[in-house]
């Protein structure tokens, strides 16, 4: 059915990116993957894929469009770091914002058909007032990241009301799975995993009963795959609708790898949200999308992708 058709993935050497490159491929897309390899890395990336080596905020950006005539753009590349956006805010705007705006207009000058966002359900919120938080709570962000990605929305709406460009925002919770890294601040379910696998202390922030919605990346994927055809002009979550604490977390992946140990602490951070899980009723109604993987299950893959890379790196 797609056959001939080509989905650009930004982002696509990337954790997410390159779970959604394999899935569009075995879809029969022709893939054409923007990435900078600023935290993205060409051992992810499906061979079957076109990578242009090349930052989103390139002004080169529309040539690559124009030579490779998308029709879908899944936009996954960002300053994906609540720490590093805090650290360097308005680094963290020229990506999220201003890159995001030169792939909207190199879009919209090929006429693609759809545009599908990689959101943050989990910062942009803010601390919500309650739990699990649908899309109509108020949009009050504690950091730079939770704010770019909201303005990121706001352009995309924007297109939609001058140029008619279809889109949708996709409210990802706290994604986790293979291939996302453990030597990143974020992503404390492959932080502790390969702590625990090298018997490293790991530590928590805080008292480690801030909650989450952990979303395997399979799930995420999906919804990407969903929103090809569906949730047109419409901003929603994916996530679960649970909340794990941090402690929790620990606990499952203590019985999986067998460490013993308890964690070190340290202070919180401020720009953390404490507890935020997110209700998505709107993304199973609006696309017929629902989350399949158990936690337990998730976090097992997970621990074996990650057990896997070590012994292969020995
Ligand atoms: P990641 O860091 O693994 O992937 C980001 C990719 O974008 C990398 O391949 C990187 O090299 C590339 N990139 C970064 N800056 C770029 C630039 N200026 N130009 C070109 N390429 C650039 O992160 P991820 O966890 O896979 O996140 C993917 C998307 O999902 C991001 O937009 C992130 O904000 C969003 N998101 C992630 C989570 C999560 O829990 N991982 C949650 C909510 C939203």
């Amino acid at each position: 059915m797609v056959r001939g058709k080509t989905a650009l993935v930004t982002g696509g050497a990337g954790f997410i990116g390159s779970h959604l490159v394999d899935r569009l491929i075995e879809e029969e897309y022709r893939v054409v993957v923007v990435d900078n390899l600023s935290t993205g890395k060409l051992k992810n990336l499906n061979a079957a894929a076109t990578l242009h080596h090349i930052d989103i905020t390139d002004p080169m950006v529309g040539e690559v469009f124009q030579r490779e005539q998308p029709d879908l753009v899944f936009h996954l590349a960002a300053q994906a770091s609540v720490g590093q956006s805090m650290r360097d805010p308005v680094k963290d705007c020229e990506i999220n914002v201003l890159g995001t705006l030169r792939l909207l207009e190199a879009s919209r000058h090929c006429g693609i058909e759809k545009f599908i966002f990689a959101s943050s359900g989990g910062t942009l919120y803010g601390d919500p007032e309650s739990n699990p938080c649908s899309e109509d709570h108020p949009i009050v962000p504690i950091s730079p990241y939770g704010m770019s990605k909201h303005q990121g929305e706001l352009q995309l709406d924007l297109y939609r009301r001058l140029h008619l460009m279809r889109y949708t925002a996709l409210r990802y919770g706290n994604v986790y799975g293979p291939r996302q890294d453990p030597q990143g601040e974020a992503g404390v379910i492959a932080i502790f995993s390969q702590a625990m696998l090298e018997k490293e202390q790991p530590r928590i922030f805080g008292d480690g009963e801030q909650s989450r919605d952990f979303i395997y990346v399979d799930d995420v994927v999906e919804a990407n795959i969903s929103a090809i055809g569906r949730g047109d002009g419409m901003a929603l979550n994916i996530g679960t609708g649970q909340g794990t604490s941090i402690n929790s977390v620990y606990h499952i992946l203590q019985g999986i790898t067998g460490y013993e140990w308890p964690a070190a602490h340290g202070p919180a951070r401020v720009s953390d949200v404490y507890q935020i899980y997110l209700d998505n009723t709107k993304a199973i109604e609006e696309m017929g999308w629902t989350p399949q993987a158990s936690l337990e299950e998730g976090l097992l893959r997970t621990v074996e992708s990650i057990d896997q890379s070590i012994k292969a790196n020995r």
